[in-house]
């Protein structure tokens, strides 16, 4: 049986049927890391030792009935900005190359309550801080679609992961993008739910109030699973929300009659390549077909959704990065004099470029002369975006757009150009300031045989709602080919 092609709901139905064992799962997923970890870097620590010790007592609790959900006994890879204890969390910076954290994440305990099976830390960009993976302290992901091109970012190493058939689900967290982007660049699954829906206790911090983690998986039927078993009510967090309607897989229905889908004509104009935008409006026909109401409106303030959230996203980070000063946590520089040349050359030698550019761009907005003109005027803005969202779903029950307005860019391209780079996250980012779930779903491949995504956004706490209307598309789209690169272990 070719255990990696599974998904991560059909292994578990396997283990249950005693048709597989949590061992063999485990041993599938390690025999192509051996093979493909080399030139894709999707991971920066892995434990398989412990993964198989996991194993054993997942398996023996799946024997005696005590773990019989979806996800008991399959292997799962965890972004490396949320903590496991005892295991390594480095958000890929040098500033946390050895920080061992003393506690686990509140997704990664919900997980492990799942019978799930952590098997690694996957590679990012340095604390979620970009779109390519490329800023990563430990060298860049490669896309297994095309290993001369990125993985996008900044959960890149989780989205590559997952397509690569190096792991049957991960977790990544989205602050504009991250995990919808490098979903979408990697022709997998990945879901941002509404703020509040997923604990981010144990979620290192990037912008709190932006920042939600979700499922990267191969397909919306595991989506809705991973959601079920992390979206949970946590008091650790504050801004955790007690939902009731957490039975995300109720929705995998196929219908879409009568679901009104409304398309922002401000997502498809300058800037969007002309093979995403036929793609995407290809679906979208298609979802007309089988029954759905499509309309084209006009989002307002879609212009100002950059520069807000550069804005509000920079200084959030300035203010939560502080604690980065070689006293508390990781990194301290060796040789200072004085506790001011301390903090100084810790923070200059600990942290990389666009990690320095964002923490001098939010002291900057935050500082006293500038915080009216730059911070308060983003934080109005965010408020009429969310509005522009209100009044659209007065109308709609989900806006479909696409995730980016281009395939995956080669590597090497994006860095040289910040500006730029932010401009790729024209789509995303407006669903994060809204606060709203979002989620993106392969809807083609383009000339150069990179995958294309399609993003679906709802109302908050609506999910649901996106989750039926993917999974029909998903099944008139039928089954999305394999990356071509892609090489195969651990066949049984
Ligand atoms: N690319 C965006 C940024 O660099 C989004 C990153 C994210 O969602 N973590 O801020």
């Amino acid at each position: 049986m070719d255990i990696l092609s599974l998904s991560a709901v059909e292994l578990a139905a396997k283990i249950r049927e005693k048709e597989v064992t949590v061992k063999e799962a485990v041993e599938a997923v390690f025999t192509q890391i051996a093979l493909r970890e080399e030139s894709l870097n999707c991971y920066v620590t892995l434990d398989k030792e412990d993964a198989l010790k996991q194993a054993e007592e997942v398996q023996k609790k799946i024997d005696n009935g005590e773990f019989t959900g979806f996800l008991a006994g399959v292997p799962v890879a965890i972004k490396d900005n949320m903590c496991i204890e005892g295991m390594r969390t480095t958000c890929c910076s040098k500033m946390l190359e050895n920080f061992i954290p003393t506690y686990s994440s509140e997704v990664v305990l919900n997980l492990k309550r799942a019978g799930a099976i952590i098997i690694g830390k996957t590679n990012m960009d340095e604390f979620a801080m970009g779109s390519t993976t490329e800023t990563s302290a430990f060298g860049e992901t490669k896309n297994p679609w095309n290993e001369k091109h990125v993985p996008g970012g900044s959960s890149g190493g989780s989205a590559a992961a997952v397509a690569a058939e190096e792991c049957f689900f991960a977790l990544g967290s989205d602050t504009g993008g991250s995990i919808r982007q490098p979903t979408s660049f990697c022709g997998v699954v990945g879901m941002k739910p509404t703020y509040g829906t997923v604990s981010r206790y144990g979620l290192v911090a990037y912008g709190s109030s932006l920042d939600q983690i979700g499922p990267i998986t191969k397909n919306v039927e595991d989506c809705a699973a991973v959601m079920e078993i992390i979206a949970t009510h946590d008091t650790k967090d504050s801004t955790s929300v007690n939902r009731k309607d957490t039975d995300f897989t109720s929705a995998l229905i196929e219908d879409v009659k009568g679901i009104k889908i409304g398309i922002p004509r401000d997502y498809f104009g300058e800037g969007l390549d002309s093979e995403v935008k036929e793609a995407v409006l290809a679906a979208a026909k298609a979802l007309e077909k089988k029954g759905a109401v499509i309309e084209e409106f006009d989002l307002s303030f879609v212009d100002y959704a950059i520069p807000a959230y550069y804005t509000i996203a920079c200084a959030e980070a300035s203010s939560n990065l502080e604690r980065f000063d070689g006293v508390k946590y990781g990194y301290r520089t060796e040789a200072y004099e004085g506790l001011h040349n301390m903090y100084k050359k810790t923070r200059s030698e600990g942290f990389g470029a666009e990690v320095k550019r964002r923490i001098m761009l939010g002291a900057f907005v935050l500082s006293s002369g500038y915080y009216d003109a730059y911070y308060l005027k983003a934080l109005r803005t965010k408020a009429l975006i969310k509005k522009a969202f209100d009044e659209a779903f007065e109308k709609y029950d989900v806006i479909l757009s696409p995730v980016a307005p281009t395939t995956a860019p080669e590597l090497g391209k994006s860095l040289s150009d910040p500006l730029k780079m932010y401009l790729g996250d024209i789509y995303t980012i407006s669903a994060n300031l809204a606060g709203l779930p979002g989620i993106s779903i392969p809807c083609g491949v383009d000339k150069k045989g990179l995958p294309i995504g399609l993003q679906l956004i709802g109302d908050c706490f609506q999910e649901k709602k996106l989750i039926q209307t993917a999974y029909t598309y998903e099944k008139i789209r039928g089954k999305f080919p394999k990356p071509a690169q892609i090489v195969k272990g651990g066949e049984k």
